[in-house]
């Protein structure tokens, strides 16, 4: 197939890009380097079968030959990336999700989006099932984002029902692995970052927060299997083995045989206090659940900071 994948220079765009060449396909990536890195994909630069084209899908644009499908992949997506750029998190959910799904139309494409599990927002469900509609605030800090992939998934129906369109909805829970930027704020390459220096580790709150962590080649097969079904309704991707903040701090400096003391800090603005995937759909649906446990993807995620540290910044 010819797969158009926005996001592409992001941490899981890229790896779906290897894995969509690895199956044969070509890939047309777009992405407008908001919060990507060349340096993500130039291992793909002489690869004849892919190519990449600096493009901020918010603004028309278009594509000329075939496209079989779109993986729309571009948003900033850590808290700390999406409270800096709130403005541009709305425009790339709304205007560049209505680009790409025109795309598809005009094309005869199939389209899949990247939703996530904060779609939820703060559950009062829990695991979190496709059926539970969320408890989201819409006026708070991480409306931004909340409401932009709400919306998004909205308009990804709305051009299904209207008009037809082959689409997929994929709610991504909290995703980790290789060519995350030590900086971006999210926990994993936080924890990783300060446990590697000898630093305080930041714990927001008491740590009593849960999250469930999923290494990202699990999560690109789930996406790649999602993509090629049939099913039209949104589908949690993620891995329910779920541990409180404060375990996983202490996980990390485990493995990491770091001394860095535990600091304990506010915890920011609707933080989820709960978050664990329901994946009965995935895998009934796509056949698909998780194969790589945490150590597992913690030692390849480490040695890509501890190997390619410039990589990471
Ligand atoms: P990322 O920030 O590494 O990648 C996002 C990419 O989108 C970046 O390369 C950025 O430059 C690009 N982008 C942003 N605005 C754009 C625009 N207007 N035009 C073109 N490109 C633009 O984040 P990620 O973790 O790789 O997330 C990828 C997708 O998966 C996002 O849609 C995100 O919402 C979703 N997701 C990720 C997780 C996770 O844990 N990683 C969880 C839930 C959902
Ligand atoms: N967190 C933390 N210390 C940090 C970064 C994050 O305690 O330095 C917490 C954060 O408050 C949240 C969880 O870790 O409860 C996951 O945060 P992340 O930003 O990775 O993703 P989120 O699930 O909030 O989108």
């Amino acid at each position: 197939m010819h797969i158009v994948v926005t996001g592409a220079a992001g941490f899981v765009g890229s790896h779906m890009c290897d894995r969509l060449l690895a199956e044969g396909h070509s890939v047309l990536a777009l992405d407008n380097l908001l919060t990507g890195k060349r340096r993500n994909l130039a291992h793909l630069a002489a690869e004849p079968r892919f190519q990449f084209i600096e493009q901020d899908i918010t603004k028309p644009f278009s594509v000329e030959g075939p496209v079989d499908a779109v993986m729309n992949m571009a948003s900033p997506a850590s808290p700390k990336d999406y409270l800096e750029y709130p403005i541009e998190t709305l425009e790339v959910g709304s205007f560049g999700t209505r680009h790409m799904l025109e795309l598809a139309r005009i094309k005869g494409a199939r389209f899949l989006l990247s939703s996530t599990s904060e779609c939820y927002g703060d559950p009062a469900v829990h695991p979190q099932v496709e059926t539970y509609w969320g408890n989201v605030n819409p006026v708070g800090p991480r409306s931004c984002y909340d409401e932009s992939k709400r919306f998004a998934e909205a308009l990804t129906m709305a051009f299904h029902r209207k008009f037809g369109l082959a689409t997929n909805i994929a709610r991504i829970f909290n995703t980790y692995g290789p060519r995350m930027k030590l900086d971006d704020g999210r926990v994993v390459p936080a924890f990783v970052d300060q446990a590697l220096r000898g630093e305080p580790m930041t714990i927001f709150g008491d740590g009593s927060q849960t999250r469930s962590f999923c290494y990202v080649d699990d999560l690109v097969d789930g996406m790649y299997r999602l993509l090629l079904s049939d099913e039209r309704y949104p589908v949690n991707l993620g891995n329910p083995c779920e541990m409180t903040i404060l375990e996983f701090a202490e996980h990390i400096r485990r493995m990491t045989g770091s001394r860095s003391p535990l600091v304990f800090q506010p915890l920011p603005e609707d933080d989820p206090k709960i978050r664990r995937p329901d994946i009965s759909r995935a895998r009934a649906l796509l056949g698909w659940e998780p194969r790589v446990s945490l150590e597992e993807g913690l030692d390849r995620t480490l040695a890509y900071f501890q190997t390619d540290a410039d990589a990471a910044v």
